[in-house]
């Protein structure tokens, strides 16, 4: 089937579906609810896009939800069935999204903030409040489990490395039986007792190893802490362990919290460290790992979470949000959880264009009620910047000095960022720059780690890293060298992967009715409507992926991960076309491989070897009615062509035997 045939069929299916489904009271006068929305676009003359699925969804009493004076109250009644909703842009054009678990309305946050502050009153029904989240965040993280499962095993240290006022030194901890996690401390040169800043990172590009990280580190160290950076898991040196794909689960959720507990054991072990001057700070994700490490550990003194406490958001990756700590105790936010730190200080910074841009009227008066029931209000600080967005810039790393500055005592005048040495990548890992020095028990994948954690949500999680692997080894066959490229076309390649996969399992050949094949007169099969079904996907995840190709590679080297995605066909076709017929003009063998090509194109937006053998065959069809319209006959070519074979294997086991 073409694409042109496979459109057709489409539509075919499309009016034959909606003929079947006649409006009336047995089937709850349900229709399309693509074809629905279509209608309201039309009807209030407004632009819908669309990033929810709308194939084969059947909408219940349609036509009854439809409010004429309302276009809000028309999407709300229709989009509610499937857990979609809308975001108004403007006027004139809304988005149509998917349920976000982890998002509210800012109007939502402060409603939130508004009924959670008026059940407690003062410090002591506040106590109350406290010792139940406290509890129940432990106990939806089952955190006690893994820490006591931890293999209290000696950390692994590198050399350590000299610089202006501070020192850097790797380590690797091994957590878990064979899991380890990997960072850098940075410790004041000079001589005494330091403070200690456990520093989780988020999600900016480069994790740990980015420069205004490096900085903040480096920095620190020279005024007197001791910093701790370390990777996300499934980021960094861990994504050798893992996979990267394991760092968006809800394992990733727990094990970071694990890992931030355990650095701080162990620091605690070494020589010149505070104990009554212990603080955490990080950005975005690295701020959600501050609020969470510190409503789990008393230990800490001061925190300081960088862009990320929000009343209305708690995380987009699954490593924030991945287990439902913010369901506890009836329901929470980030905001509430920030506030079980009082009356420690506590440095809230926050922009104007991300999820803390209410910070300053919303969740900042929040905190200082709280902070009020011990008369300690000026111990939590809010530093917003309403011209700057979601980034750990300079402003916001000045804060962060000032906050650690004073509550630490740290020495002011050693601040001076220039003189920090940023380390390149490679000096900064443990395990040397591919994982050489691993340790022989490090586990090697995720599926190691399966014992801790619920087997059956981890199915998809190992289909998610066999595509990774698989984008992995196509990307290294190509021999690149600049590693921005690698990562950006393994993830590329990756996203493709998954999407065609996703698609394939969201669409099952069900969804495709029962009829009968125009091109043959035959009833369809399952692969036919099964390819139907996969043929309707969104032309964006073919586009995406073929653009972002051209863009870092040539020609040839597009047509290397072309074959790769199709094993080969391409050239093992040809070659058979060519054996077929020993006398193949040049343009005739234009013509094949011209359509060879295109087949191998359409075909990487299939799912599995059928379907894509499915495509080649389409275009085999053509190029060998191409050659019959030539001049040649291929029926009797083919035939010559086996019995050539066949005589020739007759003539091999001849000279077999007779040896
Ligand atoms: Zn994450």
């Amino acid at each position: 089937m073409t694409r042109k045939i496979i459109t057709i069929f489409t539509v075919f299916f499309v009016f034959s579906f909606v003929a079947k489904a006649q409006l009336s009271y047995e089937n709850r006068y349900e229709r399309p609810l693509g074809t629905v929305l279509n209608e309201i676009s039309e009807r209030f003359n407004v632009r819908l896009s669309y990033e929810i699925d709308t194939i084969g969804k059947k909408l219940p009493y349609a036509d009854h939800r439809i409010r004429p004076y309302s276009l809000e109250e028309t999407l709300t009644n229709v989009l509610a069935p499937f857990d979609y909703k809308f975001v108004k842009q403007n006027d004139s054009y809304y988005k149509l999204k998917t349920y976000e678990y982890h998002r509210r309305s800012e109007e939502e946050g402060k409603k939130m903030l508004e009924y959670l502050i008026a059940t407690y009153s003062d410090k002591n029904s506040w106590e109350q409040r406290k010792a139940c989240l406290k509890k129940e965040i432990r106990e939806k993280l089952d955190i006690d489990n893994l820490l006591s499962k931890r293999t209290n095993s000696k950390p692994i240290l590198s050399k350590i490395r000299k610089y202006n006022g501070y020192t850097v030194q790797n380590f690797a901890i091994e957590t878990l039986p064979g899991l380890y996690t990997t960072g850098s401390i940075y410790t004041p040169t000079r001589k005494g007792n330091h403070a200690l800043i456990i520093s989780p990172n988020g999600h900016f590009g480069h994790g740990r190893y980015r420069e205004d990280q490096q900085q903040r580190m480096g920095t620190l160290a020279r005024m007197g802490a001791v910093c701790v950076s370390y990777d996300l898991f499934g980021w960094g040196e861990s994504a050798l362990q893992v996979g990267s794909a394991s760092h968006r689960t809800s394992a990733a959720h727990v094990i970071q919290l694990m890992n931030g507990i355990t650095i701080l054991d162990y620091m605690l072990t070494r020589k010149n460290i505070d104990k009554d001057r212990i603080g955490a700070n990080g950005g975005s994700g690295g701020g959600t790992q501050t609020i969470l490490l510190s409503a789990l550990d008393d230990r800490f003194d001061a925190i300081a979470p960088v862009v990320m406490l929000s009343s209305y958001f708690d995380g987009g990756c699954p490593c924030e949000s991945g287990i439902p700590v913010t369901t506890s105790c009836g329901g929470t936010n980030n905001a509430e959880i920030g506030a079980l730190f009082a009356p420690k200080p506590m440095l809230v910074v926050s922009d104007g264009k991300d999820w803390t841009a209410t910070n300053a009227e919303v969740e900042y008066p929040y905190l200082k009620k709280i902070y009020n029931f011990y008369g300690a209000e000026n111990r939590v600080q809010n530093i917003h910047l309403p011209d700057e967005g979601h980034d750990f810039g300079i402003n916001k790393r000045n804060a962060v000095y000032d906050f650690f500055a004073s509550v630490f005592s740290l020495d002011k005048s050693k601040l001076d960022e220039k003189l920090v040495t940023i380390e390149p990548e490679e000096a900064m890992k443990s395990f040397g720059k591919n994982g050489e020095l691993m340790p022989e028990n490090a586990i090697r994948s995720f599926d190691a780690l399966s014992e801790y954690f619920d087997k059956k949500l981890y199915a998809q999680l190992r289909s998610d890293l066999s595509l990774e692997k698989k984008s992995q080894d196509w990307v290294s066959s190509l021999n690149l060298t600049d590693e921005k490229d690698i990562s950006f076309l393994n993830t590329l390649i990756y996203n493709h992967l998954r999407k065609v996969r996703d698609w394939h399992n969201d669409h099952p050949y069900t969804t495709v009715p029962e009829g009968i094949n125009p091109l043959n007169g035959n009833k369809l099969t399952i692969l036919d409507r099964q390819m139907i079904a996969n043929s309707a996907k969104p032309k964006e995840i073919h586009e995406t992926l073929m653009n972002g190709l051209r863009r870092v590679l040539t020609e040839e080297q597009v047509e290397h991960i072309l074959d790769k995605y199709t094993v080969g066909k391409v050239a093992f076709t040809m070659n058979g076309y060519k054996a077929i017929v020993p006398d193949l003009t040049p343009k005739e063998e234009e013509f094949i491989l011209k359509n060879l090509k295109q087949a191998r194109e359409e075909a990487i937006d299939y799912k599995n070897m059928n379907q894509i053998s499915a495509i080649f065959e389409i275009y085999k069809t053509k190029c060998e009615n191409y050659l019959n319209e030539n001049g040649r006959n291929w029926r009797q070519l083919y035939k010559d062509f086996v019995k050539k074979v066949n005589e020739e294997k007759e003539a091999k086991k001849k000279l077999e035997n007779k040896n």
